[in-house]
């Protein structure tokens, strides 16, 4: 089956098609449901395939971290469903979305579901897809920029660096029951050098305090970041010992990043030297371990 003729001749989708034509990106049959991420904020960080999904999809149940622009590729006449927690709107429930998305595909709708980030980190999107599963619903995945990598970059702070840590760890703050997750934290904080946090700030102080328990240094580098690669993008550098504090000053999205690798952000905030004119440091680890010779 291929996507609708009519919906690709439209003037609009005529550039959408010749990408998918271009890159041989796969049709959107009626019937099925795509799993998408949208990116961490920023519209560019759409990737290709999540775009030809936006403009053959009858239908969009998207979230309240999905940048409204995006929906702008929707062809005309898509159903726009909003699917999120947002100003005091009820959320909608995470079983009444699946069920959703089961009914309109099988009334052989193009079913988009479109995440924040990446659909399967921390995003539920592997419940959602095992729904279909279970529903005999044919689904794709569609990865996307996930806030914990593309975010950090946006805030010039790499995820991994080889000068500062050959492992990164990613921790949801927020268990099932609206506490810290039951994880081993004393092997989390040992495990490795960088641990990037997501959904944490309203635990961000029992959490600094554990991994100093743990054995972590309270003057190591810390970092959180909101609204991470939108206009609204803030960051702060504090250290473990502060973070507590900090993050009670900071609005929501956040991720926080704590690790030597954040005191990279110091060479590699890109957008501070652009929006900012920020003069960036060539050796931010005070290392005279520069390795290419201008
Ligand atoms: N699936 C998403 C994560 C969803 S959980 C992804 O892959 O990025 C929601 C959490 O993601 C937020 O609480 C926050 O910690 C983080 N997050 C998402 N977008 C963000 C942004 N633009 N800036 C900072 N944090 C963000």
């Amino acid at each position: 089956m291929s996507t609708d003729p009519v919906a690709l001749h439209a003037p609009e989708h005529l550039a959408a098609k010749r990408l998918a034509e271009a890159l041989g990106l796969p049709a959107f049959a009626p019937g099925w449901v795509w799993l998408a991420g949208a990116g961490p904020g920023d519209p560019g960080l759409l990737t290709v395939l999540g775009a030809h999904a936006l403009a053959g999809a009858d239908v969009v149940l998207y979230d309240a971290l999905v940048n409204e622009a995006l929906l702008k590729l929707a062809r005309p006449g898509a159903e726009l469903i909003y699917a999120g927690k947002r100003g005091g709107k009820a959320s909608a429930k995470q079983s009444d979305i699946s069920r959703l998305l089961v009914s309109l595909a099988r009334k052989g709708q193009r079913v988009l579901r479109l995440k924040g980030g990446d659909p399967f980190v921390f995003g539920r999107g592997a419940e959602e897809a095992l729904t279909l599963a279970r529903a005999r619903v044919p689904f794709r995945i569609v990865p996307g920029v996930t806030a914990g990598i593309g975010g950090l970059a946006y805030a010039g702070i790499p995820v991994t660096h080889r000068d500062t840590n050959h492992a990164v760890t990613f921790v949801t703050g927020h268990g099932v029951d609206g506490h810290l997750p039951a994880l081993d934290w004393n092997a989390v904080a040992k495990g490795s050098p960088t641990l990037v946090f997501y959904m944490a700030l309203a635990h961000a102080d029992e959490i600094a305090k554990t991994l100093i328990d743990a054995g972590r240094d309270a003057n190591e580098p810390a970092a959180i970041v909101s609204s991470a690669t939108t206009g609204e993008q803030s960051v702060r550098v504090t250290t473990l010992g502060e973070l507590g504090a900090e993050a009670k000053t900071v609005n929501t999205p956040a991720l926080i990043v704590i690790g030597e690798n954040v005191r990279l952000r110091e060479g590699l905030d890109w957008l501070g030297a652009l929006n900012d004119g920020r003069i960036l440091i060539p050796d931010p680890l005070g290392r005279a371990n520069l390795r290419d010779v201008s």
